[in-house]
């Protein structure tokens, strides 16, 4: 297969695609793949399995695609087919939860030298980037890429990478308990989408109601919860809409006297997980197990629950669950008045906050606790907003950056 017949191909599975046959599209592009004898038509067909991959969930799939692609591009020595098989390759370690190598391949992208693409890409980069960091539970970088993905969008007047990164912005302060802006920025996203989405992939306006949900969910307001995950159900792909109800599950459930309901809930949902390769959320799945477990007061189960949590989220680097593993550990052991385990998880718990540096610095009081409206310096570190505003001016009292106005996010 030639140049020209490999593009018509590529094109025709595109079609197919968008007409939402994605069965009859992969079958096409698969052909192409084997047949063609064109190194660029053969890396923009990887790319399409990789996108077509990514939308399904089916991230391992994804990766190996990913795999081929770079070296199609090793192969080619063309910088700017490297620069967008890194990104590709990143992206799919992010997916895998696999965070330390995402963040190497995103910097592999940036210092890639003399690429037309990294204009264009940039911006992603550093969305991975950021998504990275948060899977590590480094804030404050994660903080510093988002901005910066921020930025690329702003001047490529790029609205769907300004979508994307509302949403993980929405997840961001998720983690830290600020609901508000948790709230805010999917709301921002969702206008995108209302504004400019009407060629977009269905998956943007699904991931707004998404992260919106649980937003939602965690400011209490459940019916207006419910409302955003009935958005989604009409048009998202079901292997992810695993994760969003599974939030909602959760709530529910614990609210609900019939806590046993829960856990055939949970099962489910990390069969779903499990096989899409989501490792942080099988940890989230172990910790809600776990929290169910200790309302019941069977306490070595719940302990049981725990260890699994604290293992994946060890094997993954995010140290934000190891945290509340220690601070659901340091309960059970209270209640069971063992003193010596108590003590341990009391050690474990505070160097994680140290080492999270989960505490603002002007008050010295912990962050990410309980819901309290936060801000950014431009610096990205982060603060109590009602200790910054009377602090006023003064600069930021971590890095000692003077700042005049606060940061955007
Ligand atoms: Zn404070
Ligand atoms: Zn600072």
């Amino acid at each position: 297969m030639g140049q020209d017949q490999t593009k018509q191909q590529i094109e025709k599975g595109l079609k197919l695609y968008q007409s939402n046959d994605t069965e009859k599209a992969l079958y096409v592009w698969m052909k192409v793949l084997r047949k063609t004898s064109d190194p660029g038509g053969k890396f923009r067909v990887l790319g399409c399995l990789i996108t077509a991959h990514s939308e399904m969930g089916k991230y391992k799939e994804m990766l190996q695609y990913s795999l081929a692609q770079i070296n199609t591009a090793r192969e080619m020595e063309d910088p700017d087919y490297l620069t967008e098989g890194y990104l590709n390759l990143a992206r799919s370690n992010e997916k895998l939860c696999e965070f330390q190598k995402t963040v190497s391949y995103c910097e592999t992208c940036l210092n890639m030298q003399g690429t037309t693409v990294s204009l264009q890409l940039n911006g992603q980069v550093c969305l991975s980037m950021g998504n990275a960091y948060l899977g590590l539970s480094v804030f404050q970088k994660a903080l510093v890429s988002y901005e910066k993905a921020l930025r690329y969008a702003h001047n490529n007047d790029d609205k769907m990478l300004e979508c994307r990164v509302c949403c993980s912005l929405g997840n961001f302060y998720i983690q830290l308990k600020d609901y508000e802006k948790a709230l805010f920025f999917p709301c921002k996203a969702a206008e995108l989408v209302n504004d400019y989405g009407k060629g977009w992939s269905l998956k943007y306006r699904a991931m707004s109601q998404y992260h919106m949900s649980v937003a939602y969910k965690k400011l209490m307001r459940l019916a207006d919860a419910m409302e955003c995950c009935e958005v989604q159900t009409s048009n998202y792909d079901t292997t992810l809409l695993c994760s969003p109800r599974l939030h909602l599950f959760d709530k529910f459930f614990v609210c609900s006297p019939s806590i046993q309901k829960a856990f055939p809930r949970y099962e489910s949902s990390m069969c779903i997980i499990s096989e899409i390769g989501n490792r942080l959320g099988q940890a989230s799945i172990y910790v809600g197990v776990g929290k169910c477990w200790i309302l019941q007061k069977e306490y070595d189960k719940a302990l049981d629950s725990l260890q699994r949590a604290h293992d994946l989220a060890e094997a993954i680097g995010n140290k934000l669950c190891i945290l509340k593993v220690h601070s659901l550990c340091e309960g059970i052991y209270r209640c069971k008045e063992q003193q010596d385990e108590l003590r341990e998880q009391v050690v474990k718990f505070l160097q994680c906050v140290e080492e999270l540096e989960l505490y603002c610095g002007m008050c010295g009081e912990s962050i990410g606790e309980r819901n309290q409206q936060l801000q950014a310096l431009p610096c990205s570190h982060i603060f109590h907003l009602k200790c910054l505003q009377t602090n006023g001016t003064k600069g930021c009292p971590k890095c000692h950056r003077s700042s005049v106005k606060l940061g955007f996010v």
